[in-house]
């Protein structure tokens, strides 16, 4: 044991000794985890080697020898020197749209037509009972054969089960006969608005634009009840293989939630749930009057918001022009009289308010109606999710008025490679400034936007301290300046993340009385070099003490 650490806990021994609460003979725990470094993420970043569990909540945290002395373990785990942190947590993701998105095949970044084929057979091998065969974000200007697929193929493989895959840019979508069948398309469909593709000789090709895709799109069934479980369980095990034990779900309805309270009442959702609800009449009607609900692994205690669109689009409402685009300036998604008017029903309400504002406008407008809302309420937690491009001006808005900002480090790196081209360089600095939010209110909240990005939180990680990209681009980081320090991004995405759902007491950190969630990663995320950091593999999940996920 090194002397610092051992230093550090004999005042704590001291102090159970004198309480008498713990006698010389161990305690008993349920869990006892030792041979770690444990990152406690505390208010001091303290390291650990060790700690009990009980209950499904930490009972003690300090050294090998400390731990082991005062409590005997029911379940006892030697993590042989690998390394432990509170259990990751996604700020903003969008769990249930992911889940039910599992059902189509991923064919983004697909080489070849034959690629594609290939994993439609594969996704068909696992989910054959489906009604329908969907996958989505195929491009043929990633092909070496960039022209537009055909059905014939899909004709051949799967004749008996409609198939519909959208196009990468959501505006077109190839379909095989079984589809058109059931959407009643033939040659002679008319069509205003979109296209309904023929060849030369007259015959349809599968490939449907803009209104003709909705002829087809509107023939898929919702998920049944049984799907719909099925696919968040599945969302649920691969949120935990990467050490995901909380997620923020931003815009949900009750039905969603009341589904997904049913699954954890019956023990099958173990992952902690923060949800964000959707500004409809229904879901104010039903939650306004009975107030944020806080329960062990569910939150409902927040709307969802949205003033402007993304930038790619060029939908980010902004102060001046597009510097592509001399003549738009994006826009806002309602009038700046309703978001006021939602605001103040929300302030008078014990409710967060979390708008979504990407351009500076959006973010100015948001701002400026949440400080008139809050007047002077300092710790209501409203949150602009993304924060993505924020004047100089409005930058210290966040700590005056105590707004969260709510960023996906991963945009950052997604976005660098055109992002200057919408904004123009100057304009660009005061894009993803991370490091310049922290300083603004003294946090930020970390999430993926899962499934924009992917879900896996180390991404996030290395994205926020290195700034770069899976390949290491660019050299030294995109705006190195706004990257977050190690200790800070792991914040971001424990405590801090927990802070910004009212958690942080329950949650978030390895410490006494704290839920028992944490990971156990096979690499020192605050020591290792950063192109290391996207591979680090998670070996355990644990939630509440209880281990639900083992890399095998
Ligand atoms: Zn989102």
């Amino acid at each position: 044991m090194n002397l610092t650490l051992r230093l550090r806990y004999l005042p704590l021994l001291g102090l159970g000794s004198l309480l008498g609460c713990q006698s010389t003979a161990s305690t008993s725990a349920d869990l006892v985890v030792y041979n770690a470094t444990v990152y406690t993420v505390d208010s001091t970043f303290t390291q650990a080697q060790a700690f009990a569990v009980q209950n499904g909540k930490f009972v003690a945290v300090g050294s090998n020898e400390d731990i082991r002395r005062r409590y005997k373990g029911q379940q006892e785990v030697d993590a042989q020197g690998q390394f432990i942190y509170p259990g990751f947590y996604d700020a903003h993701c969008h769990f249930y749209r992911y889940a039910l998105g599992l059902r189509d095949a991923n064919l983004v970044g697909t080489a070849s037509w034959p690629e594609v084929v290939a994993k439609l057979a594969t996704q068909r091998q696992q989910y054959p009972q489906a009604a329908w065969l969907t996958g989505r974000g195929w491009d043929q200007n990633d092909w070496l054969t960039k022209q537009f697929p055909t059905k014939d193929t899909l004709d051949k493989l799967f004749p008996d089960v409609p198939v519909f895959l959208t196009r990468v840019d959501g505006h077109a979508a190839l379909v095989n006969q079984k589809a058109l069948d059931l959407a009643g398309i033939t040659a002679s469909t008319p069509i205003s608005g979109g296209t309904i593709t023929r060849d030369a000789q007259g015959k349809l090709t599968g490939l449907l634009v803009d209104n003709a895709v909705r002829l087809v799109s509107a023939k898929i069934p919702e998920p049944t009840p049984t799907e719909a479980d099925a696919a968040l369980l599945q969302a649920q095990q691969n949120c935990i293989a990467v050490g995901l034990t909380s997620l923020a779900d931003a815009g949900l309805n009750k039905a969603d939630i009341d589904r997904m309270e049913s699954l954890q009442k019956q023990g099958k959702l173990k992952v902690r749930l923060y949800t964000m609800l959707n500004p409809t009449a229904a879901n104010k009607a039903y939650y306004l009057p009975k107030g944020p609900i806080f329960n062990d692994r569910l939150t409902v205690a927040s709307f969802k918001v949205y003033a402007d669109g993304a930038l790619g689009s060029r939908g980010a409402c902004l102060v001046e022009p597009y510097a592509d685009r001399p003549k738009e300036t994006g826009f806002l998604l309602s009038t700046e009289k309703e978001f006021r008017a939602l605001a103040k029903e929300l302030a008078a309400s014990k409710f967060q308010m979390n708008t979504h504002a990407i351009g500076d406008s959006a973010n100015r407008i948001i701002l400026n109606i949440y400080g008139d809302a809050l007047q002077g309420q300092k710790d209501r937690r409203w949150r602009i999710e993304h924060a993505q491009i924020v004047t100089p001006a409005d930058m210290p808005k966040f700590g005056q008025f105590g707004i969260v900002p709510s960023v996906q480090p991963t945009h950052a790196t997604s976005d660098m490679y055109w992002a200057g081209e919408r904004l123009g360089a100057k304009r660009l600095k005061t894009a993803y400034a991370y490091e310049e939010l922290r300083k603004q209110y003294g946090q930020v909240a970390l999430g993926s936007d899962f499934p924009v990005e992917d879900i896996n939180p180390l991404y996030g990680f290395h994205s926020a301290v290195a700034r770069q990209d899976a390949k290491n681009y660019p050299t030294g980081g995109f705006q190195p300046e706004n990257a977050l320090s190690r200790p800070d991004a792991l914040r971001g995405m424990t405590t801090w993340a927990a802070h910004a759902a009212f958690e942080e007491k329950q949650k978030g950190r390895i410490q006494p009385g704290m839920a028992a969630d944490f990971v156990v990663l096979d690499k020192d995320l605050l020591k290792a070099p950063a192109s290391e950091l996207r591979g680090a593999k998670v070996q355990q999940t644990w939630i509440a003490g209880e281990q639900v996920y083992k890399q095998k």
